[in-house]
């Protein structure tokens, strides 16, 4: 399903350019344009879900398939040793601003385990 008003649908449309680190059949994932990291690195479903909820619920396995992409990304990004944060915000509530199923992959700078902020 494609949401017409959907950023995330139209970067996967390609009517949004974004510079794409990585790409499976149904899954993309391309670099923040605002990074909190070195590394920050958005992986979505091609297809629309408006959080990884109902992501999991609907389709369980393209939920996997997100986390295998997210997987190849932090190797490909030098981090799979040093390590990464993976977030997934989901609601307003937590600073979703986004509707549209989102790992955040972060990672080339030292966090500490506070993750309340
Ligand atoms: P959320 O706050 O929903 O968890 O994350 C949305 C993320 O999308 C934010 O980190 C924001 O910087 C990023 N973002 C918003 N608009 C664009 C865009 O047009 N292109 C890219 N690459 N990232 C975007
Ligand atoms: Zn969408």
């Amino acid at each position: 399903m494609t949401v017409a008003d959907c950023l995330f649908c139209r970067i996967v449309a390609g009517e949004i350019p974004a510079t794409v680190v990585a790409e499976t059949e149904r899954t993309l994932a391309f670099r923040d344009i605002a990074p909190k990291a070195p590394t920050h690195v958005l992986v979505i479903p091609k297809e629309h879900y408006a959080d990884v909820a109902s992501l999991a619920t609907d389709d369980p396995a393209l939920a996997g398939e997100v986390l295998g992409t997210v997987a190849d990304v932090a190797t490909a990004e030098g981090l799979a040793g040093e390590g990464f944060r993976v977030i997934f915000n989901t609601g307003a509530s937590v600073g979703q601003t986004v509707f549209h199923a989102h790992a955040h992959v972060l990672g080339g700078v030292e966090m500490d385990g506070d993750l309340t902020g």
